[in-house]
């Protein structure tokens, strides 16, 4: 099986595994107790911030532990809503106003409308995006205008690898006065990002995406913003998530971060396999279009090579990703964050991408596991089950 599938969950990397398995035994206890067995715990958990933090540049007291990027989303969005609805201050009686993007992750996007509808008083501006699928400067820098309260904009997208100029765009945001969050689960594992240099006040982050188990991830919050909690109980994580910490689940993300932090933004290895298996596709099926920002427009565009993004014209991506399933490749339509919704992706659509050539989109990722010999595998492979899957649907296709 060769796994083409890393922008929607990656397989855990060994030495992350291997520093879980104790506390999934033995060294069970709460972090919270006063004993010997907790003191270990609540160490573990400490070492865990520290590597996280330490990967993106921030504080240890600037990271909160959650279970999922969704979860960060949803964690800074409601609570710095909230917390700007009920502040005691001249805002508590103004509208609150939030800039997003269309293109942007559901957990992102669906949050900010949900909250949109709850709150009479919140008001919600979606940016498009241009051709090559990132944010719209001329929209955006108009939406500023209404001095907007909180701006989230995605660092890079999971369907095409667009890469937004999040230093700019957060700079452009501040100058407005608002508070910049963005959603980094798809730079993150392939890029260095910094929160001092890009200088964003949020950053959510996902651990099953950089080789961490599923169920952990975490916000960085700035110091000196502030939320209220989603979750209300015990007051863990600073009060600002409350449960008892998933220890298994923060050593593990910790150790994959201490991991990616260790190979280092140079390690092109994931890289060099997507270039590998987008040029033998590009050979074997050479009208497929392949979705990269600025291919199609000439356009100089930054973009993560890591994501290759294909269309096939008059194919649909439902019935080609069992086929390639059976020949032994995975991958997904579109964002598989979101699979099982019918309909074309959003950011396609956003893109000015027709029906017809959405419907036909299939999305590979690669990790830092993919070897270039497999990747160029997977280009037959590709080329062999697409023309079978159109010839079989009554297509010709070159
Ligand atoms: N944001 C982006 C850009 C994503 O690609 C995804 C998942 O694919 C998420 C958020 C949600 O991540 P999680 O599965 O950790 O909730």
């Amino acid at each position: 099986m060769i796994y083409l599938d890393n922008a929607a969950t990656t397989r855990i990397c060994d030495e992350a595994l291997e520093e879980m398995m104790p506390f999934l035994k033995e060294e069970y206890a709460s972090p919270l107790g006063q004993y010997s067995l907790g003191f270990r715990a609540n160490s573990a958990l400490n070492t865990a911030r520290g590597r996280v933090a330490a990967l993106i540049g921030a504080d240890v007291s600037e990271i909160i532990f959650t279970s999922c990027a969704t979860e960060s989303n949803n964690l800074f969005l409601r609570g710095l809503i909230r917390n700007l609805l009920n502040a005691g201050t001249d805002s508590a009686h103004k509208s609150i106003s939030i800039v997003t993007q269309t293109t942007e992750h559901a957990s992102v996007l669906n949050t900010c409308e949900d909250i949109a509808r709850e709150y009479d008083r919140v008001r919600l501006i979606k940016v498009p995006v241009d051709r090559n699928g990132f944010v719209n400067e001329v929209a955006y820098r108009e939406a500023l205008k209404e001095r907007p309260d909180v701006v989230s904009i995605m660092h890079v997208n999971n369907e095409t690898g667009a890469v937004n100029d999040i230093k700019k765009l957060c700079g452009l945001a501040h100058e407005a006065g608002a508070i910049f969050h963005t959603d980094a689960v798809q730079s993150v594992p392939h890029m260095r990002v910094n929160v001092r240099e890009i200088g964003v006040d949020a950053l959510s982050v996902s651990g099953h995406k950089l080789h961490g188990p599923k169920g952990s991830g975490f916000l960085y919050l700035r110091k000196g913003v502030i939320i209220k909690p989603v979750l209300t109980g015990g007051g863990q994580e600073n009060g600002l998530r409350s449960g008892t910490p998933d220890v298994v689940a923060c050593v593990g993300l910790g150790k994959a971060c201490e991991e990616l932090f260790r190979h280092g933004s140079e390690d092109r290895t994931a890289a060099r396999a997507a270039s590998v298996f987008a040029a033998g596709l590009k050979e074997v099926l050479p009208a497929a279009v392949i979705n990269r920002p600025g291919d199609s427009t000439g356009d100089s565009c930054n973009y993560l090579s890591e994501i290759v993004s294909v269309s096939i014209p008059g194919g649909d991506a439902l019935s080609i990703i069992p086929d390639l399933d059976m020949a032994g490749v995975c991958c997904s339509s579109g964002a598989a964050c979101s699979a099982g919704r019918k309909g074309v992706s959003h950011v396609l659509a956003a893109m000015g991408i027709g029906e017809g050539l959405a419907k036909g989109t299939l999305r590979f990722s690669f990790s830092r596991y993919n070897t270039e010999g497999e990747a160029a595998e997977a280009a037959v492979i590709v080329g062999r089950v697409v023309k079978k899957n159109l010839e079989n649907h009554g297509i010709l296709f070159k």
